[in-house]
């Protein structure tokens, strides 16, 4: 098993791919053809989301099992403490232990579809900090990654407190930090700039989503609170074609990501969104991994 130490050293950018379950079989064996594709390009892992109240759990789980059975790449299983006791946690990662996952993202994670706020599980945990503890105290194998937000979490009393609890996450032995997903990149190294002022030792890796229409960014962004710079949005919106606006969502990504990359970020996570068009052109555009190689 790969520690995330190895994966986050100095002298490289890593790579990561983040899938969800799809709904139908149909749907699971397109994706298997689109993370063939990005594989060529030796990301380091994949992580695969864990719905809303626990609703993929068996999905999330036999997702990440496909994949790395199927392409021998290190996985992650992300993992919300909501509709769950601990008990219920506990078996789910002796389930994860047992499929050979590598890594588990931990979270608190959403509410379920038609409710608006999270409630705590009885038997079960309030924050993601709790679930790092007790990965960290009874299943040791795994790396750990814990989300940040550079824009602050929607429910945040104050960007000051948030970071303090990110800074908890971080202490309770997580390895990683993979952010929300953001648009401007003064937001990110602003927020980069103040886990350092902190003490976050841990990497701070930048969530990217490559756009490939206008519609999925509205509405990504409305879910998550992230701020889209005007200027892209009209570049967006000069035209309708759907060619149009996958091309203009790569150049962003791209210019968005080379200049993380001057930066000098440790690795980039991908929210890809189950597919590998947009993908595969930004990996080509970076130029940091050759198809075939694994850096
Ligand atoms: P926490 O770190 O627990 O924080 C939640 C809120 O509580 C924050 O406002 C924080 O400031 C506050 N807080 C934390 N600790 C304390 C404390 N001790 N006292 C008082 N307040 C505190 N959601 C899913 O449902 N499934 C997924 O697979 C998924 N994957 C994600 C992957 C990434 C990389 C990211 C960035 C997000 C992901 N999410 C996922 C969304 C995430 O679950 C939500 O953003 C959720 O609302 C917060 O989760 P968290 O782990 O950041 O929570």
């Amino acid at each position: 098993m790969k520690k995330l130490n190895d994966v986050y050293r100095a002298g490289r950018v890593a790579i990561s791919i983040e899938l969800f379950p799809p709904k139908t079989t149909a749907g699971e064996q397109a994706l298997y053809e689109h993370v063939r594709k990005m594989i060529e390009y030796g990301p380091d892992f994949v992580t695969c989301t864990y719905g809303a109240g626990g609703s993929t759990r068996d999905k999330t789980l036999e997702i990440v099992r496909q994949v790395k059975t199927k392409f021998g790449v290190p996985v992650a299983s992300h993992l919300t403490v909501v509709g769950s006791t601990v008990d219920q946690l506990r078996e789910y990662l002796q389930q994860a232990v047992q499929a050979d996952v590598d890594y588990v993202v931990a979270l608190r994670g959403d509410p379920p579809q038609g409710e608006t706020s999270f409630q705590v599980t009885a038997g079960g945990l309030r924050y993601a900090c709790e679930l790092v503890e007790l990965i960290h105290r009874e299943f040791p194998q795994f790396g750990v990654a814990v989300a940040g937000y550079p824009e602050k979490h929607q429910e945040a009393a104050s960007f000051d407190s948030d970071l303090g609890y990110l800074k908890n996450k971080v202490d309770a032995g997580s390895d990683l930090v993979i952010t929300q997903l953001f648009f401007d990149n003064r937001d990110f190294l602003r927020f980069r700039d103040r886990c350092d002022a902190i003490g976050i030792r841990a990497p701070i890796v930048p969530g990217i989503l490559p756009v490939t229409n206008l519609k999925q960014i509205r509405r990504i962004a409305s879910l998550c609170g992230a701020n889209i710079p005007q200027s892209f949005i009209d570049h967006l919106a000069r035209s309708d074609q759907p060619e149009w606006q996958l091309q203009a969502g790569i150049e962003f990504a791209l210019t968005q990501v080379h200049e993380l990359i001057r930066q000098g970020v440790p690795g980039l996570h991908f929210y890809v969104l189950n597919q590998s068009q947009a993908m595969l052109a930004i990996l080509e555009g970076l130029q940091i991994r050759s198809p075939r190689s694994s850096g």
